[in-house]
């Protein structure tokens, strides 16, 4: 598919009612913004500072009102085609859709979302590193999920895409596209063989993920809590954490009101407080600790692969200065 026929698919989509969302260049920052014509998107290997991770699962949300026995629950969600996600991205999906598989409100999100991958390998100044043992390009499909990719035509002209599709849903719309705009139907289907398993992980992760535990009286988490200023910023633009709070918000009217869903980030001191007033997380060090402990040993033990695609994002806004593969660094050589 060359560039023409791309901007002629994104037109079809908008026709078909999609709100088509990519990344795009504004001020010299790579934005992920609702786009009209395929000339926005930036596929220029930039990553957005910010994943796709708000259009799966909004930072604040209601989940449902109630007025006395009437309960509604709201599970609409409007047809969008999420374009160019990043391989980055893609595996941070995979793991959304594990933590999130008994979610009504994401699964309608996601039936009704179309994710179209790209295969530039993003590089986020020099903070990027790798978490998986890969492979990065058309290798990794099979355990990626998505619709459509957007893949390197190697022996093509280099402004074409080789096209795949992952699923039932991208084979039928591009088959639908094929038929109504007369674009000879040429891609190749990948059978999702299931996430890249903890032995695909790196080994130096793997290193990491053994040195973790019993690591909290060390210097590293002490050396932290001087620094880190628990902003929280490090957990809203990182692709894979999905940690929320649930607030229930009863109106002055008797038997009515509503409950809310927020992202939360686990280095706020509240995050772990419980009735009474006891905090599990007690200090900055704790709390430091325990976010690399959940992506580097709790989720790879729970879904069997890493809770850290390595984009770099949070080593770009930590205010601190605090650089994410400097700190597995110190970990692996304690
Ligand atoms: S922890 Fe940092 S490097 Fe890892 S996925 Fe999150 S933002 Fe990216
Ligand atoms: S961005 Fe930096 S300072 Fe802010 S909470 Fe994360 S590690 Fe701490």
């Amino acid at each position: 598919m060359d560039k023409k026929q791309l901007q002629k698919f994104i037109q079809w989509l908008q026709e078909k009612n999609y709100i088509v969302i990519g990344p795009t260049k504004e001020d010299g920052q790579i934005l992920i913004k609702t786009i009209s014509e395929s000339s926005q998107l930036d596929f220029s290997g930039q990553l957005p500072l910010y994943s796709f991770k708000k259009y799966l699962v909004p930072s604040r949300e209601i989940l449902f009102k109630y007025k006395k026995d009437d309960f509604k629950a709201d599970l609409t969600a409007f047809k969008q085609a999420l374009i160019g996600v990043s391989i980055f991205d893609l595996k941070a999906i995979l793991l959304y859709n594990q933590v999130f598989e008994k979610d009504p409100y994401y699964q309608a999100r996601l039936n009704n979302t179309l994710i179209i991958g790209q295969s530039q390998i993003p590089q986020f100044q020099n903070l990027s590193f790798k978490v998986w043992e890969d492979k990065y390009e058309e290798d990794i499909l099979e355990h990626l999920q998505f619709d459509i990719f957007l893949g390197q035509a190697k022996e093509k002209k280099s402004s074409e895409f080789k096209i795949f599709t992952g699923s039932k849903k991208g084979q039928q719309i591009l088959n639908d596209f094929a038929k109504q705009s007369g674009w000879k139907s040429d891609f190749e289907h990948v059978e999702y063989a299931g996430p890249i398993k903890e032995e695909g992980a790196n080994p130096e992760m793997m290193k990491i993920k053994e040195k973790m535990p019993g690591s909290l009286e060390t210097d590293i988490w002490q050396n932290l809590d001087q620094r880190c200023i628990e902003c929280g910023k490090c957990t809203i633009v990182c692709p894979t954490c999905f940690c929320f709070s649930l607030t229930d918000q009863p109106c002055l009217n008797k038997d009515e009101g509503m409950r809310k869903r927020c992202w939360d980030s686990c280095f706020y001191s509240e995050f772990s407080e419980i009735t009474g007033g006891h905090k599990f997380l007690k200090n900055t060090a704790e709390r430091i600790y325990n976010w690399y402990y959940h992506k580097f040993v709790r989720i790879p033990d729970e879904y069997n692969f890493p809770g850290c695609v390595g984009c770099g994002r949070c080593s770009m806004v930590c205010p601190a200065g605090i650089k994410i593969h400097e700190v597995l660094e110190s970990i692996k050589t304690k």
